[in-house]
C-alpha cells in the first residue's frame, strides 16, 4: 500500500466518481477538484503526488494549468496524466509535448487508467509505487521497511528510511535541502534545512553498517544525491 496522493480534475460528476472510487479502491488518497481554479487552490494547499487531469474544464483548458503546473519550482517535477476526449494525434502530442507524464482517451476503463497510475509512479516517483526500489547495491523494500547492501541488511530510523528511499528512486540527481524536505517530509511542513543535514548524517551512519556511507554524497554549495560513482 502506498499511500500516494492523486488530485482528480474532472468537471463531470460521474466520470469523476468513477475515476476517484477506481484510485481509491487500490490504496491511494484521492482528492477533487471540478475546474482548474479548484485544482489551483487544493495543489496550493498541499502537493498531490500525481494528478489526473482532463483537458476540458469549465474555467480554462487543462493543457494550460499543465504549462502552469511545468513552469513552477514547486510543482514542476509532479506526474501529471491528462484525460480527455480528444483523441486526435495532435493533441496527444500538444499533451506530451507541455509535460504530460501520460496521456488517457475517453472513454477508459477504470482498470487501464489505474495501471497507467501505477506505471507513471513506477517511472517517475518510483518510492510511491509501494514496490522494492533496486540501484547498485542497494535495495529497499517499502512494503517490509527493510533495506540491504548487497547481502547485508541495514537498520535505520524511519526518517532516514524515507530520505534514503526518495533518493533511490532518483538516483545520480542532486537534491537541495528544501527540495528534500518537500519531498521527503512532505510539502508546506516547517522544518530548518539543517534538519536535513542531520539525517543525512544519520543514514550514511546507518549505512556504514555495509561500509556504503559513500552512496550518499555531498554535492558542494547544492546538496545531496545518492550514486555509485566514486565521489570526485
Ligand atoms: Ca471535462
Amino acid at each position: 500500500m502506498s499511500n500516494a496522493s492523486i488530485l482528480v480534475v474532472e468537471d463531470e460528476p460521474s466520470i469523476q466518481e468513477l475515476i476517484a472510487f477506481s484510485c481509491s479502491s487500490n490504496g491511494y488518497r484521492v482528492r477533487r477538484a471540478e475546474s482548474a481554479g479548484a485544482a489551483e487552490s487544493a495543489i496550493r494547499s498541499e502537493l498531490p503526488d500525481l494528478v489526473i487531469l482532463d483537458w476540458m474544464l469549465p474555467d480554462r483548458p487543462g493543457i494550460e494549468l499543465l504549462r502552469d503546473l511545468r513552469v513552477a519550482d514547486r510543482t514542476r517535477s509532479v506526474p501529471v496524466i491528462m484525460l480527455t476526449a480528444k483523441g486526435a494525434e495532435s493533441d496527444r502530442v500538444t499533451g506530451l509535448d507541455a509535460g504530460a507524464d501520460d496521456y488517457v482517451v475517453k472513454p477508459f476503463s477504470p482498470r487501464e487508467l489505474v495501471s497507467r497510475v501505477r506505471a507513471v509512479f513506477r517511472r517517475r516517483a518510483p518510492q510511491k509505487s509501494g514496490e522494492a526500489i533496486e540501484y547498485g547495491p542497494l535495495r529497499i523494500d517499502p512494503a517490509r521497511h527493510e533495506v540491504a547492501v548487497g547481502e547485508r541488511p541495514v537498520k535505520m530510523g524511519l526518517a532516514e528510511f524515507k530520505l534514503l528511499r526518495f533518493l533511490a528512486g532518483h538516483p545520480e540527481r542532486v537534491f537541495s535541502r528544501s527540495q528534500l524536505l518537500d519531498n521527503v517530509w512532505g510539502d508546506h511542513v516547517f522544518i530548518e534545512e539543517r534538519t536535513v543535514d542531520v539525517h543525512v548524517l544519520r543514514l550514511r551512519k546507518a549505512l556504514m553498517q555495509a561500509e556504503a556511507q559513500d552512496l550518499v554524497q555531498t554535492v558542494r554549495g547544492l546538496g545531496y544525491r545518492l550514486s555509485t560513482r566514486p565521489d570526485r
